[in-house]
């Protein structure tokens, strides 16, 4: 037996037996990670708090024959505000499945740790645009798989044209070939996005011609990215 404290996120709790979950965390060190939770549906159980979805901080697992189970835990990030935003809530939940959908298990992720992170903490703290928001971390995820948009040249010929289009998939700026209507300022926005640092990222306020594009584009780029199709604007938050 032996006993591993990882850090992380809590993305998805299934009842299991009479009192127990299975959880399932995203982590820094050792990417998804399924635990069982013992015990914690009784009331007034030790750690039915650290069970809960978006639960994030520290886990202390015991590897126990083949499994995990969660004997502490300790928050070290406040996320509260997320539950109870209905609005805010699905857009974690959105997030949250694009993160998972990169992060295996056994694998460390930081740098899209970080960023999920991140953004949800700020989502948390309702500083900025969820839109806003949403496209920043789109198109920075997409930087940190390496599928940054070129943006300073034609793709296909190399022309640095004036009627520039977003190709997902020529992956980048393109003047020859059909793709998405984008004016010159949301490229550039894209360049700042997937260029800048860590701490400048939130920091960017575009206006609203450029959000616009920016929303439309970034959810088209990424579902090409990662080949599948992710349903935030089914759950009512389409771009008016
Ligand atoms: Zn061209």
């Amino acid at each position: 037996m032996s006993l591993n404290v990882v850090k992380g996120i809590l993305i998805k709790s299934v009842d299991y037996k009479e009192s127990d979950k299975i959880i399932t965390l995203l982590t820094f060190e050792n990417g998804r990670v399924t635990a069982i939770a013992k015990g914690v549906r009784k009331k007034g159980a030790k750690l039915s708090y650290a069970s809960q979805l978006l639960f994030c901080g520290d886990f202390e697992l015991l590897q126990s024959h083949n499994r995990l189970i969660l004997t502490g835990a300790n928050s070290n990030i406040d996320l509260s505000g997320l539950s109870n935003n209905l609005k805010r809530y699905y857009f974690a939940a959105h997030y949250i499945d694009i993160a998972q959908s990169i992060i295996m298990e056994e694998q460390s992720e930081p740098s899209i740790m970080k960023l999920l992170l991140n953004t949800l903490y700020i989502l948390s703290k309702g500083k900025i645009d969820e839109k806003l928001l949403t496209i920043l971390y789109e198109y920075r995820m997409v930087m940190l798989n390496g599928f940054a948009p070129i943006t300073t040249q034609c793709v296909i010929c190399g022309n640095h044209g004036l009627d520039m289009k977003l190709s997902v998939e020529h992956g980048g700026v393109v003047c020859c070939s059909a793709g998405m209507t984008i004016s010159k300022d949301t490229i550039k926005v894209i360049d700042i996005i997937t260029t800048c640092s860590d701490k400048e990222l939130f920091t960017l306020r575009v206006n609203e011609g450029v959000l616009k594009e920016l929303y439309f584009t970034s959810r088209k780029y990424i579902e090409g990215v990662f080949d599948r199709q992710f349903t935030l604007a089914e759950q009512g938050l389409k771009y008016e």
